[in-house]
């Protein structure tokens, strides 16, 4: 699906800057900073420098704009995978109010804006009660005590679509009753995954099977994006390992790699993404 994005949900990936500062465990072994240490960027950190963009830089999602127009059809744009939009510093101020002004000039793309900051979105937005269709706003969440944090300030937030990013899952999780809140459904899409890369810690099958299971139970879209480094030792034939995890069953997996570990989860893939009705 990606056409100049790597990542399977989106169409393109747009970066107003590289550079952050760790704020939770899903932070641990961050891809964004290793890959800017990659390319001899030091960007990580309260008082690290961050990397900005040029004209040709800002001007790309008004192409992607006019392509989208021209074609009939809407392209989701991933905001940020090097970054994150809405973290608190003077220095990010301009490039923010910048992007706020290219998402409204960009009606035929839907922009993923995904944070582990949602405390700060309301006051950092300019749009109040009066939010563009074409922002999508998600918070990623590891476990439930970073979900108990962040989801109360996700579901204050009026966009057109909200979305949760359990990437890398780290523990189990209970969203029911986040699904379902005063007879509505506040949360319209989850992406689940392990975590990949060097350090990975293990995703247990359990956390994505019931994850599963709860967005089924309450018609919430489902999106199984990778097993990630390790995967459930009954899809691979490979030499298993027993993972104990804490207050979890004794789990038998491999240590396989994202691209042979997959995306296989009780034995399909899960491509779910919201209602395009929503789009009517
Ligand atoms: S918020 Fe995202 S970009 Fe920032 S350190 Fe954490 S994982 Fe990396």
């Amino acid at each position: 699906m990606a056409k100049n994005s790597h990542i399977e949900w989106t169409h393109h990936t747009f970066n107003p800057w590289w550079g952050c500062k760790k704020v939770s465990p899903a932070c641990d072994n961050c891809y964004a900073e290793t890959w800017a240490k990659r390319m001899g960027q030091q960007l990580w950190g309260a008082s690290a420098d961050r990397r900005f963009f040029s004209e040709a830089h800002w001007r790309e999602p008004l192409k992607w704009n006019e392509d989208a127009r021209v074609a009939k059809r809407r392209e989701r744009v991933f905001c940020a995978s090097m970054a994150d939009v809405f973290e608190r510093r003077a220095i990010l101020n301009n490039e923010r109010a910048r992007l706020w002004e290219i998402i409204e000039a960009t009606p035929h793309l839907d922009w993923l804006l995904l944070t582990k900051r949602p405390q700060h979105i309301l006051y950092m937005v300019p749009w109040e009660n009066n939010w563009p269709d074409n922002v999508w706003v998600g918070t990623s969440i590891e476990n439930q005590r970073v979900a108990e944090q962040r989801l109360p300030n996700l579901l204050s937030v009026p966009a057109r679509i909200r979305f949760l990013s359990c990437e890398p899952l780290l523990g189990p999780l209970e969203l029911g009753s986040w699904f379902r809140r005063d007879g509505f459904y506040p949360i319209d899409w989850v992406i689940a995954g392990g975590e990949s890369g060097a350090n990975s810690r293990p995703m247990h099958p359990d956390w994505a099977s019931t994850l599963l299971r709860q967005c089924q139970r309450s018609k919430v879209a489902f999106h199984f994006k990778q097993w990630g480094h390790w995967a459930p030792a009954n899809l691979l034939n490979l030499p298993a390992e027993t993972v104990e995890l804490a207050n979890e069953r004794p789990v038998e997996m491999v240590r396989a790699g994202k691209k042979l570990a997959g995306r296989i989860l009780q034995g399909t893939t899960w491509d779910g993404l919201p209602s395009p009705a929503v789009h009517a």
